[in-house]
C-alpha cells in the first residue's frame, strides 16, 4: 500500500502505474471501523485501483469542540486499511487538499444542503461539497464510494457531481452495523455507557417505523417515533423525519418512497441514521 501527503505524488503514480484503470475514491475522515472498510471493499470488487482519502476537514465542522474531539489514530487506521487490501492511502493536510487556506465553494444544491443536517449544522454541507470537490480534483476518480448512514451527504454529492458535469459513477453503499443494530460511527466511542444503551433505541424505533408503512400515514408515524424515541432520558430529538428520498420534502402518502431520518442530541455526541422504505 502506497501513502501519499502530497496530490502531485499521488497523481503522478497513479499516472504511472494505473493509467487506463478505472480508479475508485473512498474519502474518509479517518477513525476507521467496518463500515469505513465496506466501501473500500466495494471499491476493491469494481475498480482497478482503491484510493481512500483521510482527512479531517475543517471547513464542514459548525462545532469547533467536535473538530478537536475528532479522533486521529492515523496508525490504526493505516493498518486497517493494509488489512483491507486498499492500494493508495492519500492523507494530506490542509495545504495541500486546499492550495493554501481552506476555503469554500458555492455550488447550488437546490436547497438540499439547507433542511436537516444543513439546518442543524449551519454551512456543514458548503464544507462537505467544498472538500469533496478539491479531493476528486485531487485524486481524478472514475467511481467513488459513499455510505447509506450519512444519507442527506450522499444526494449532495451526487447532486454536486450532476451541477459540476463531473464523469464519476457513484455508488451509496449499505450502513454496516453493530450487533445490537446500532450504526458504526467514529463518534460512538464518545458515548458513556448509559448513553450507548441508549443508542441502540434509535434503529430499533427506524425498524419498527418502518413496518408502519402503508398502515399509518407518514404523519402518525413520524408522532409514533417522537414517542418511542423521548422515552429515552439521555436523547434529545433533533429530528425523526419521514420525507421523500430524493428531495427531502415532506410526502402526504407512501406511494413514491420514502426516506426516514432521525438525529439525536446525546449529552456526549450526536448520532444520525436512517432507514430508507
Ligand atoms: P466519515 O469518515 O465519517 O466522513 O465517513 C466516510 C465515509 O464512510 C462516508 O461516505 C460515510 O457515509 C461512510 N460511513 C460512515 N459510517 C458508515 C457506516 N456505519 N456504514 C457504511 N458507511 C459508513
Amino acid at each position: 500500500m502506497q501513502i501519499f501527503t502530497h496530490k502531485k505524488d499521488l497523481q503522478e503514480y497513479l499516472r504511472k502505474w494505473f493509467s487506463g484503470n478505472t480508479i475508485g475514491f473512498v474519502p474518509t475522515m479517518g477513525a476507521l471501523h467496518a463500515g469505513h472498510l465496506s466501501l473500500i471493499e466495494q471499491s476493491k470488487k469494481k475498480c482497478g485501483v482503491t484510493v481512500c482519502s483521510i482527512f479531517v476537514n475543517p471547513t464542514q465542522f459548525n462545532d469547533p469542540a467536535d473538530l478537536a474531539k475528532y479522533s486521529r489514530p492515523i496508525e490504526n487506521d493505516i493498518q486497517l486499511l493494509e488489512q483491507a487490501g486498499c492500494d493508495i492511502v492519500y492523507n494530506p493536510d490542509t495545504n495541500d487538499v486546499y492550495d493554501g487556506e481552506p476555503s469554500i465553494i458555492q455550488i447550488d444544491l437546490g436547497g438540499l444542503d439547507k433542511v436537516f443536517e444543513g439546518a442543524q449544522r449551519p454551512g456543514h454541507f458548503d464544507g462537505v461539497v467544498s472538500v469533496v470537490k478539491k479531493l476528486f480534483e485531487a485524486v481524478k476518480p472514475t467511481d467513488v464510494f459513499f455510505g447509506q448512514k450519512d444519507y442527506q451527504q450522499t444526494l449532495v454529492v451526487r447532486k454536486m457531481i450532476r451541477q459540476e458535469d463531473m464523469s464519476i459513477k457513484f455508488y451509496t453503499c449499505p450502513t454496516t452495523r453493530e450487533a445490537d443494530g446500532l450504526a458504526m460511527s467514529s463518534r460512538n466511542a464518545r458515548l458513556t455507557i448509559e448513553e450507548r444503551a441508549q443508542a441502540t433505541n434509535i434503529y430499533k424505533v427506524l425498524k419498527q417505523a418502518a413496518l408502519k408503512q402503508g398502515l399509518y400515514t407518514p404523519t402518525q408515524v413520524e408522532e409514533y417515533m417522537h414517542t418511542e424515541l423521548k422515552k429515552n432520558s439521555l436523547m434529545q430529538i433533533e429530528y425523526a423525519s419521514i420525507v421523500d428520498p430524493t428531495d427531502l420534502k415532506p410526502i402526504i402518502d407512501w406511494q413514491h418512497g420514502a426516506v426516514i431520518l432521525v438525529a439525536v442530541k446525546m449529552p456526549s455526541t450526536r448520532l444520525i441514521d436512517n432507514v430508507v422504505l
